[in-house]
């Protein structure tokens, strides 16, 4: 490994262009090679604002490359869950009883935008964007690419190729077709697909519903959810099976369709969304899947980071934030001056993956909780006594929510482990008599259910 090596990023997007950054701090030389045109001078969101959830996983490795700041002043703090029933009552559950734990709805545009301002003022950062990465040669470490505007073909060498070039992967796609390794791969599809829509601002400028969350309609099997913008509207993604149901993305064609769906199952959210019918005719269905694939990297030469490498579906809020901790845990590894970029890949692997499988699972459990359990009295009972243990013994308790969201200092997979135990732990004292849970405990009665949770919860841990 040589500060001279020349190496080559396919994708400038969240993380292609957060690595890009990182590795020109460390003194790489870096060239990268994005599909899209440069979305800071061309709007490529055909008029959409699309937003994401930002947490601390995703800012611990922002704070790394001095960004977290200027991330930060685009955010906008959702402090909890706004849940919205049919007759337009709502509810609102924090994320966390502690004050200062919070999720951030950002502009995963504006978010791009300052990571390539960042990377391109470093002097060892190009950025070439309307290149396309066709395939790449992984034994002679060369990609293909072809320029949208020249439609020329052209290629490139380098010393070290990363593909974060997301779920659709050139580099991961040539792994499979050189077969020069045996190859794991595995891609999972919900049966449910989305779709955003958007809630416009008032004619003020101002958030037509709470901008402090994040708005969940939860009706079993589909749900709406809403995250706000700075302009003053919100992104609002409908999740819905492509075929089951009475309604679904395959029979919702009609206009009358579409409008008795939301009147029936939406009536407060329709009324906030004008142009509901053209943005659902208009406005793409997006797949929702899970890739798992290793090894992610080939000898010295060639490494799968951020979705390219674990696309997962978004329910936890956290492919971003996975990505980009992905660059942080690899400058972690590259601190180990482990010599050459074998051992440091096949490191990285391995601290890694068990972490990015973990929030996989995770986040198709949250699938169901989001669309289903929210509601639920049982699950709701919980989540304020989760609440109330963490505002009383700040230090002592942290929900599974909390471990996987703003914990930042363990990984994915003991969050899940640690999360998954209390919550066996917590709902069978609910649902049992040994202790009597309600909803106004006192600090007495909070101590009582934190000792037997805790003990159960290392109980269930030493069993595993
Ligand atoms: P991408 O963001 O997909 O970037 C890949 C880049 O590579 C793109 O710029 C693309 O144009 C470029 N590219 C692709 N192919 C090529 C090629 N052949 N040649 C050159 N360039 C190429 N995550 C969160 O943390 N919080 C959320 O709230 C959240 N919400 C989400 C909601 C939805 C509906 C979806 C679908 C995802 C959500 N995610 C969320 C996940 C998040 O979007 C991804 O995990 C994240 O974008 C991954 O970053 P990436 O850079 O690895 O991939």
């Amino acid at each position: 490994m040589n500060k001279k090596d020349k190496i080559l990023i396919i994708g400038a997007g969240l993380c292609g262009s957060l690595l890009a950054l990182r590795l020109a701090q460390r003194g790489f030389k870096v060239a990268v090679f994005e599909s899209r045109p440069d979305l800071r001078t061309v709007d490529i969101s055909a008029g959409r604002s699309i937003n994401l959830a930002l947490s601390d996983r995703g800012l611990k490795a922002l704070r790394l490359c001095g960004m977290e700041e200027k991330a930060r002043e685009i955010c906008i703090p959702m402090y909890g869950r706004l849940m919205h029933d049919k007759e337009g009552n709502t509810f609102s559950s924090n994320y966390s009883g502690r004050e200062n734990e919070y999720i951030n709805s950002i502009s995963r545009g504006d978010l791009n935008a300052i990571l390539l301002d960042e990377a391109e003022k470093h002097k060892n950062v190009t950025i070439h964007f309307n290149k396309k990465c066709k395939n790449v040669d992984i034994e002679n470490n060369i990609a293909h690419f072809k320029d949208y505007n020249t439609k020329e073909e052209f290629s490139v060498e380098a010393a070290v190729i990363f593909g974060a070039d997301g779920a659709g992967s050139s580099l991961r796609k040539s792994y499979i077709s050189e077969r020069k390794f045996l190859f794991s791969y595995s891609q999972n599809y919900l049966n449910h697909g989305y779709k955003e829509l958007e809630i416009p601002a008032d004619s003020s400028g101002k958030h037509q519903i709470s901008k402090e969350h994040l708005h969940i309609w939860p009706r079993g099997d589909f749900m709406l959810i809403a995250l706000p913008n700075m302009d003053g509207s919100f992104t609002v993604t409908l999740f819905l099976s492509y075929d089951e149901g009475e309604f679904n993305f395959e029979n919702l064609t009609s206009e009358e369709k579409i409008t008795e769906f939301f009147e029936k199952e939406f009536p407060d959210a329709l009324a906030l969304i004008p142009n509901i019918k053209q943005e659902f005719i208009n406005n793409p269905t997006g797949p929702l899947g899970t890739i798992k694939c290793s090894p992610w990297s080939y000898k010295n030469k060639t490494l799968l980071i951020g979705d390219s490498s674990h696309a997962i579906v978004p329910f936890y809020g956290q492919g971003m934030n996975a990505s980009f901790e992905d660059v942080f845990v690899l400058d972690e590894i590259l601190n180990q001056d482990l010599g050459d970029w074998e051992t440091v890949f096949k490191t990285y692997q391995k601290a890694r993956k068990k972490d990015t499988d973990a929030i996989a699972d995770l986040a198709i459990d949250n699938f169901h909780e989001m669309k289903d359990h929210v509601a639920n009295p049982l699950f709701k009972e919980k989540r304020k006594i989760e609440m109330d243990l963490e505002k009383t013994f700040t230090t002592e308790y942290s929900s599974k929510y909390s471990l996987v969201t703003f914990n930042e200092n363990i990984g994915y997979n003991e969050a899940m482990k640690k999360g998954r135990a209390q919550d066996k732990a917590l709902l069978n004292l609910i649902s049992g008599d040994e202790v009597h849970t309600h909803l106004d405990m006192t600090k007495e009665e909070l101590k009582v259910i934190l000792d037997k949770v805790t003990k159960e919860t290392n109980d269930i841990l030493q069993e595993d």
